[in-house]
């Protein structure tokens, strides 16, 4: 194991992989740049590129690539060792393959172009269901950055067993399709493999939101949405916007808002706390929780529920009361900037309790 690790660490370069969160400059023999894992306005963070590693002088973190993505997406050393491998096409020695590894691997790979079957459909569809987005102010880079496609009711057709449509959730136990007509959002684990789609309904169809049902390895108690791409965000912030639906998280990223998830038709559980927890373990800072849900009945009893589960936790709460309804209508009346404002204006949480 250790020769291949070194193997990876030869293969990658420490600066191009900082340079993705962080503009470096040189600096002597070195590079130089604000610090991607505290915040500071003066550069003290060093990249050594001859020795790969990195150093700051204000927050005392340092070590190679592997480290320096362990600290910045808060992520196991396996899972650091798994992402590099990958960029630089080596691949690791695995221990035995069991048959469930197996069957993941297929399941993976069915979500997968499953995933992409819907992206396609969604172009030959511009017509009713991209203009609806584009109608309510996401842009069609945005639509794709999140992988959003179309199920036409088709998927019966797709060339898959009955058996594995059902395993992956698109056709129920009695055959009949899951997602008829309705724009398709992939739902990713914490390592971006899609585990389910959230659905809306394009039209009229009731409920206007569906999600996949539970499968072997999706469970929507469980999973927070946007999770795998906010990450790094959260953690390099120590904060974390959750909102009530899939919308609210696409607008908020493309307002370059980006350490946002959602909960997505599910209240706030104990696992989804778990998970920010996990990523908060280590610091050394508080950790803060921005609840963002709708502006209506259900939204305000979720947010009430929400406030003294996360307190409890030792986070410290703020809530951001949408003037409309939600976020996507905050954006349709005010745009950037109305997105901007209403994560300026907190209140907090435990005001808002005292306040009920
Ligand atoms: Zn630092």
């Amino acid at each position: 194991m250790r020769e291949i690790i070194e193997k990876i660490k030869d293969n990658t370069s420490i600066e191009s992989i900082i340079g993705e969160t962080v503009a470096l400059k040189r600096s002597g023999s070195n590079l130089k740049g604000c610090c991607p894992l505290h915040h500071e306005r003066t550069p003290s963070f060093y990249v050594r590129t001859s020795a790969q590693t990195f150093h700051c002088y204000g927050c005392g973190k340092n070590g190679d690539v592997i480290q320096f993505l362990i600290e910045r997406d808060g992520i196991p050393f396996n899972e650091a060792l798994l992402f590099l491998a990958k960029k630089a096409n080596i691949e690791l020695p695995t221990r035995k393959i069991t048959d469930e590894d197996v069957k993941k691997s297929h399941h993976t790979s069915n979500l997968k172009a499953a995933t992409k079957v819907f992206q396609a459909r969604l172009l030959a569809n511009q017509s009713h269901a991209i203009t609806y987005w584009q109608s309510r102010g996401l842009l069609e880079e945005t639509i794709s950055d999140f992988g959003c496609g179309f199920a036409d009711g088709s998927e019966i057709d797709l060339l898959m067993s009955i058996e594995t449509k059902r395993s992956i959730g698109i056709i129920h136990s009695d055959g009949k399709t899951v997602f008829a007509h309705r724009f398709t959002i992939p739902i990713l684990d914490t390592t971006g493999n899609v585990i389910a789609w959230g659905a809306r309904a394009i039209g009229t169809a009731i409920p206007k939101y569906l999600n996949s049902p539970t499968t072997d390895i999706y469970e929507k108690s469980k999973v927070l949405f946007n999770f795998a791409f906010a990450r790094r965000y959260i953690r390099s912030k120590d904060e974390v916007i959750i909102t009530e639906g899939y919308s609210d998280v696409m607008i908020c990223w493309q307002c370059g808002i980006r350490y946002v998830v959602a909960t997505c038709g599910t209240s706030l559980t104990e696992k989804h706390i778990s998970e920010l927890k996990r990523l908060s373990a280590d610091s050394t800072r508080l950790f803060r929780v921005v609840l963002a849900f709708n502006n209506d009945d259900s939204g305000k009893k979720a947010t009430i529920r929400a406030i003294p589960m996360l307190l409890s936790v030792g986070f410290a709460v703020k809530v951001a009361v949408p003037a409309q309804k939600d976020i996507l209508d905050v954006f349709a009346k005010d745009g950037n900037e109305g997105v901007q404002q209403l994560f300026s204006q907190l209140k907090d949480g435990v005001n808002v309790l005292w306040m009920k």
